[in-house]
């Protein structure tokens, strides 16, 4: 096995790593900040890297939240961001739908299981939806739904593609309303499969497992667009023009972020010990999963 790099923030060994690459594609939440917290000298990082001429990426496979709620977020927290450099898995999926899979009618409409992110993203590619944050869904399933959903009476014939997020409101009604949609024959699309998702230094239910029920009732597993999945690599691709040799991607999880770069056949993937993973994890004989280098936390790239 490849032992990764440790970096322990000397300027010569941080300098002969950055040289490396020109666009450094970040993971967010564990990496630049943990919820609302912003980790000290991420802005000074960023700055650096963009005074050097590096290309910044923000990759997230949060679903909740657009690109635009994205460049809120940093412009609150101050760090400089354009939106344009927000990419996330509901833009992710949003762009695939509309601009590959192409839906046509008469089933061109995606039923949503998720946040207005996924909605937002959705809309600025001109996909129809239904489902998301409809109050209408938002209630316990009655029993006269059990017919209507059978029927197909309380369904929208249009619909071509499920897609799966994080749903903060998810409910039986819901997951009911979607499985009927896939024994229609409807494309079946996730955000991202994530297990679990950090909040307040613990972990939470992450789009993967609100989604789970579904999957187990239809017995098959979405086309994900998040972190991993190399679909999103590819519109990154194809949207920033990358040269994947010299291209870094950093991240706080393995099985996502680091995943994502060494599939992807990225130069370079660079972990930080302020997120979900711990060394142990990668630094144990047989992880399956391996940076090329890591550091304990972001600021050590000051050098
Ligand atoms: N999904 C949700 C809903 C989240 O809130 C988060 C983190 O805030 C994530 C996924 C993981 O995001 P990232 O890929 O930026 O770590
Ligand atoms: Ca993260």
């Amino acid at each position: 096995m490849l032992e990764p790099r440790y970096l322990t923030g000397k300027k010569a060994e941080i300098d002969q790593f950055i040289d490396q690459f020109d666009t450094f594609l970040f993971d967010c939440d564990g990496v630049l900040w943990s919820g609302d917290h912003l980790f000290p000298g991420t802005a000074e990082v960023l700055d650096k890297l963009r005074s050097q001429g590096k290309r910044l990426v923000f990759v997230t496979n949060n679903s909740t939240k657009s690109r635009a709620d994205y460049k809120k977020k940093f412009d609150k927290l101050g760090i400089p961001c354009k939106e344009e450099e927000v990419f996330g898995s509901s833009y992710s999926a949003a762009i695939y739908i509309s601009r590959i899979l192409r839906l046509a009618p008469p089933k061109n409409k995606v039923f949503v299981l998720g946040e207005s992110g996924i909605e937002h993203e959705l809309a600025s590619e001109g996909v129809p939806f239904v489902g998301g944050t409809s109050p209408s869904l938002r209630r316990d399933i009655e029993p006269e739904d059990f017919g209507s959903i059978a029927d197909g009476s309380a369904l929208d014939p249009d619909v071509g593609a499920v897609l799966l997020g994080l749903d903060f409101h998810v409910n039986y009604l819901k997951l009911s309303h979607a499985f009927a949609y896939l024994q229609r024959g409807a494309r079946f699309l996730a955000t991202n499969v994530d297990s679990t998702l950090p909040a307040a230094h613990s972990l939470f239910p992450g789009a993967g497992s609100v989604g789970a029920p579904v999957v187990k009732a239809y017995g098959a597993e979405p086309v994900a667009f998040g972190k991993p999945s190399q679909a999103m690599m590819d519109a990154i691709e194809g949207k920033f023009q990358l040269d994947r040799k010299r291209t870094c991607m950093v991240g706080d999880r393995l099985n996502t972020d680091i995943q994502f770069g060494i599939e992807g056949g990225l130069g370079g993937t660079l972990m930080v010990l302020t997120g979900v993973s711990k060394k142990d994890e990668f630094l144990s004989e047989g992880s399956p999963v391996v940076p090329s280098a890591w550091v304990d936390k972001l600021g050590d790239l000051l050098g």
